[in-house]
This record gives structure tokens, C-alpha cells and sequence, in this order.
């Protein structure tokens, strides 16, 4: 039964909006619309349905492809944070994970793979080698994977920890929270 909203005020409920038709739609609720209604930006759900639902593509070179596989396996389980499942196929994945070194033949490798890959998408480059190249100061490898594409994380160290892959996917998640989402 609709309740006057402020009969629900006298008993403690929520003041009149002024709007009609949202007080009347508390009046519905029978006094806890509160506990039934949450307000939010389209902005923000967009950012946390995102965050939560990453699928990586692993780009593993060198040898801070162990680093990678000790933090997807089951002991630091990125599964815990919604990014776990690797894909193998640029168009199911919305994260590329750069791990080792990129020489200037996988270049034009790595550069279709991100064209590849559905939209919104994010970069994280594992290692010193995918940072900057790491210590291979020669004319063979490229001196940072964002000389090719776009990166959204750093991840140091030669090669990282896994906690600091971990670490990578939490600070990732929270931009990916706090920036602007297109509605496609
Ligand atoms: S950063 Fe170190 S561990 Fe990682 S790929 Fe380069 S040389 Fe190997």
C-alpha cells in the first residue's frame, strides 16, 4: 500500500523530495526505498563492470614469462582480482600483457595484436626489457614497448616479482575505475 511520504516522515522515513512521482515511488516502497534504491553514475558502473571482468593476452618473449606464469598460477591466483583468464586470441582480450623483451622483427607482431584487440583496452609492460629494453642497449631491440603502442602500467624489475605483476593489475584496475568510459 502507497504511504503519504509524510506520514513516513513522522515516522522517520525520508523527507519529501518534491518531485512527485519519487515521492510517490517512496511512498510504495513502505518506507525503505533506501535499502531497495542505489544511485550511482553510468560512468562509474561502467568502470567497475570493466575492472573486474579484464581478459588478458599474454605477449611472453623472454624470460620474465616465468615471473607471468608463477603469478597466474594458483599460489598468487590473479583470479582473486578479475583478470585471470588469459585468452590467446587478441579479439576476446582487453589486456595485453607485454612480458620480455621485443626485438624490432616482433615489432610489427605486437603492434597487430593490439590493433586486434576489442575496445576499451589497457597495456601493462612487464619487465625492465618491455619498460625500456632493459640492459640490451643493441640495434636489435626496441627500447621500450611504447615506442609501438600505448602502455597504461610499468611494471619494474629484471625480472618482476609476481606480487609486483599483482600489484600492476590492482593499480590498473583502479584507473581503469577512475577514468572516463565511452557508452559504445
Ligand atoms: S627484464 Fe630481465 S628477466 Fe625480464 S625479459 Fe628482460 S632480461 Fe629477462
Amino acid at each position: 500500500m502507497a504511504l503519504d511520504p509524510r506520514l513516513l516522515r513522522l515516522r522517520g522515513g525520508p523527507a519529501p523530495t518534491g518531485d512527485p512521482a519519487l515521492d510517490a515511488a517512496i511512498g510504495e516502497s513502505g518506507g525503505d526505498f533506501h535499502d531497495k534504491v542505489y544511485t550511482t553514475r553510468l560512468d562509474a558502473v561502467l568502470g567497475w563492470s570493466r575492472k573486474f571482468s579484464l581478459f588478458q593476452y599474454p605477449f611472453v618473449t623472454a624470460c620474465c614469462g616465468m615471473e607471468y606464469m608463477a603469478a597466474s598460477a594458483n599460489h598468487y591466483d590473479t583470479d582473486r582480482f578479475g583478470a585471470a583468464l588469459p585468452r590467446f586470441s587478441p579479439r576476446q582480450s582487453d589486456m595485453l600483457m607485454v612480458v620480455g623483451t621485443i626485438t624490432h622483427k616482433q615489432a610489427p607482431v605486437l603492434k597487430r595484436v593490439y590493433d586486434q584487440m576489442c575496445e576499451p583496452k589497457w597495456v601493462v609492460a612487464v619487465g625492465a626489457c618491455a619498460v625500456s629494453g632493459g640492459f640490451y642497449q643493441n640495434y636489435t631491440s626496441v627500447p621500450g614497448c611504447d615506442k609501438i603502442i600505448p602502455v597504461d602500467v610499468y611494471v619494474p624489475g629484471c625480472p618482476p616479482r609476481p606480487e609486483t605483476i599483482l600489484d600492476a593489475i590492482v593499480k590498473l584496475q583502479e584507473k581503469i575505475q577512475n577514468q572516463k568510459h565511452e557508452f559504445i
